[in-house]
């Protein structure tokens, strides 16, 4: 008889509810979950071509050693006894943890757990990195906290939705849908993007500012200025639940328009009216995404954002409020249990010694670390240094997707020990690995996920795992327990390892119960398995329901209130002559990532079927480029060739070239080899949408 099991898209942030069907032959389909408050039963592209990508070509089904099968006992002996090795000589500093926002809350939890507790040090850090981390110190910095306000009903409930540096239509499409919904239904409803590229998204707004790379704290400085210039605060609001307005405001200098135009490249007619519609519509969401968060000054912008909100009150309540979307389908998860390296567990602070001793306390932990560890990009800096001497990297492809890729690919072929998880050989890390474990895949794995909107839902199981393929939180375990700490990770299943995020998540909170998901402290197995989705907070006592934060202040800072950050704009960086173009890069449509999964669906491939960069036409004139002729884009670091496509959707000096192509699919080279690592000093995120390049046509042989 045929199964259906309630599971949830693997793409990206906004978690969509998926109802997946197993025939008895095997065969299975998908469709959208109608009861899913996320989605409704609605699927994009990708998500309805899931049941394409499920084949077991190019899946890594056994472990292996230097590239030889060989038993989980081997591989896991090996893993343990090199990580312990390397501790012994060097230091807990001296290995670290790269996983990804594709792994489950249960995965991020065991590993954080294991690293910074047991091992001793903080060097666990994500892709989710290269993702929101600009918008994590952003709302930490303001909020006290990574609280994310709003929920995706605000974006049908404003009459504004502000819409900066995310292609919402692209990658973050079921969301986009519910905005085209409301549009249709509300005819007040504006909406306006904030992109230096024309999008597939700003085809639906009443405004599009095609602003300048890297200037919206101008732009959102100006129109705080704008604001208390012609009264639109909320004075109330200002001075019962926030600090600091007038450092903000006094960094955001007077309102000029002229000068805002100059700094940002849009006319002086467009600002303004922008400024007038956000001063004058009071229910006003600002959603953002990579355009503001892959930045050097990424989380500047996103302060900039959220000084606006709280200047006007407009935040935590129906159709008003800050809303960043994140890129992957964890990445919030992963900020949950505290699996980046700045952070500790449960939304405790690492810099915090009472925050410390009570995870370590809970944990019954040997020891904790006490200093933040090597994010993204550092931590592939130091593996080239020779400073790690062993590195597990899991459920990611950092050779092809950290920027200054060659530089990775080099570190990689430098470290000592090199631990790959993954379901698929098609990932190129995967060429650098002395142990490789076959992970769970989509569909064979078990857990919880949480979206852009803090609503966790439930993963399940619906195949057989095969081969000898593990949970990756199983494999964490399993090399605990051979480093001597059976005790502490002697899990049975995800759900224990749920309860026990659950139940550190009360204590966090004083044992409240009632701030991210305390009240799941007593779940039961059966419970866990039912497990519907539900956004936190999730209060002790009461039924799951949505709701949002900071209406009436509560912010989790020491005195309870916001504080607004004084931001500047960050002078452009002075383009050299020999690198005269800004490149921008960013995902498609129909891929995802490294596109190890949806490179697998013809369906998918064939709405682009290869890499190209996007040239204006008066570039592309200067150049002697023709559409679809062969264009290097080289910046220091490395280059690219794809097929030139010329179109007015960027600014003239701006060249856009999707992610997702990676030597496997392209002909020649892949994009991340080209942008430069640099990071957002605050957050640690790489700036991906802003390296300076050449462009030289390639002559056709
Ligand atoms: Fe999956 Fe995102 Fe598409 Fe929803 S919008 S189906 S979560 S990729």
């Amino acid at each position: 008889m045929a199964r259906t099991v309630k599971t949830t898209c693997p793409y990206c942030g906004v978690g969509c509810g998926v109802l997946a069907t197993r025939q008895p032959d095997g065969a299975v389909s998908v469709k959208g979950d109608p009861d899913h408050p996320a989605n409704f039963g609605r699927l994009c592209s990708k998500g309805s071509a899931l049941a394409e990508t499920l084949s077991l070509d190019d899946r890594l089904l056994h472990p292996e050693i230097n590239g030889a099968r060989a038993s989980w006992d081997e591989a896991l002996d090996l893993v343990a006894a090199r990580f312990s090795d390397a501790i012994a000589e060097h230091g807990p500093d001296s290995v670290a943890f790269y996983v990804s926002g594709q792994i489950l809350t249960e995965d991020y939890y065991v590993a954080n757990k294991l690293m910074k507790g047991f091992i001793g040090s903080a060097n666990i850090d994500t892709n989710s990195r290269l993702c929101m981390a600009s918008s994590v110190a952003g709302h930490r910095r303001a909020f006290g906290s990574d609280t994310v306000p709003g929920t995706y009903e605000d974006l049908e409930q404003a009459d504004l939705v502000i819409l900066t540096g995310s292609n919402l239509a692209w990658c973050h499409p079921v969301l986009f849908q519910r905005l085209e919904a409301a549009k249709a239904a509300n005819p007040a409803l504006r909406i306006v993007t904030i992109d230096p590229r024309r999008t597939a998204t700003s085809a639906l707004a009443d405004l599009h500012l095609g602003l300048a790379p890297d200037t919206d704290v101008a732009l959102f400085n100006g129109l705080l200025s704008y604001l208390s210039e012609n009264g639109y605060l909320d004075e109330g609001y200002i001075s019962r639940h926030t600090n600091g307005f007038e450092e903000a405001l006094g960094a955001a200098g007077a309102c000029d328009i002229s000068r805002i135009s100059e700094e940002t490249g849009l006319s002086r007619q467009d600002i303004a009216r922008f400024f007038d519609l956000a001063a004058r519509t009071e229910k006003m969401v600002t959603v953002y995404s990579q355009g503001v968060n892959q930045s050097v000054t990424g989380t500047d912008k996103v302060n900039a954002i959220l000084n606006v909100h709280l200047a006007t009150g407009r935040i935590g309540r129906a159709g008003m409020g800050p809303f960043s979307v994140t890129g992957q389908p964890n990445a919030m998860g992963g900020r949950e249990v505290g699996g980046l390296a700045n952070m500790l567990a449960a939304h405790m602070a690492l810099e915090d010694p009472a925050h410390r001793s009570l995870v370590q306390s809970f944990w019954q932990s040997p020891r904790i670390a006490d200093r933040p560890g090597l994010k993204a990009v550092e931590m592939f800096r130091a593996v080239r240094e020779g400073k790690i001497k062993a590195l597990w990297i899991m459920a990611t492809n950092p050779v092809d997707s950290l920027p200054d890729a060659d530089g990775v690919a080099e570190a990689l072929k430098l470290c000592p020990f090199v631990v790959v998880s993954d379901v698929t050989r098609a990932a190129d890390t995967m060429d650098y690995a002395h142990v490789a474990l076959p992970g769970a895949a989509w569909g064979e794995k078990d857990g919880t996920v949480t979206n852009s909107e803090r609503r966790i839902s439930r993963q399940r199981r619906f195949l057989e795992l095969p081969g000898e393929a593990r949970p990756d939180w199983w494999a964490l375990s399993e090399v605990a327990r051979r480093l001597g700490y059976a005790d502490a990770f002697a899990y049975n299943g995800s759900a224990a390892i749920f309860r026990e995020h659950a139940q550190l998540s009360a204590i966090g909170n004083g044992g409240t119960r009632d701030f991210d998901i305390g009240a799941m402290a007593d779940l039961s197995a059966g419970a866990y398995e039912e497990l519907p989705p539900f956004q936190w907070p999730a209060r002790a006592g009461q039924s799951l329901h949505d709701s949002r934060f900071f209406a009436r202040g509560g912010f989790f800072t020491p005195d309870r209130k916001a504080r607004f950050i004084a931001v500047t704009p960050i002078e452009l960086r002075k383009r050299e002559r020999k690198y005269p173009f800004v490149l921008n890069t960013g995902r498609i449509r129909d891929q995802w990532h490294t596109m190890t999964r949806t490179g697998k669906t013809a369906r998918l491939t064939s709405h682009i079927a290869e890499p190209f960069a996007e040239i204006h036409p008066e570039d592309a004139a200067a150049l002697g480029l023709r559409d679809a002729s062969l264009v290097e884009v080289k910046s220091s670091y490395g280059a690219v060739i794809v097929r030139a496509q010329i179109s007015d959707r960027g600014n003239k000096g701006t060249v856009f070239v999707p992610m997702h192509w990676t030597d496997q699919f392209s002909s020649k080279g892949r994009v991340d080899a080209v942008v430069a690592p640099e990071t957002d000093p605050h957050s640690g995120q790489p700036g991906s949408k802003f390296t300076p390049v050449s462009l030289k046509a390639v002559p056709a042989r």
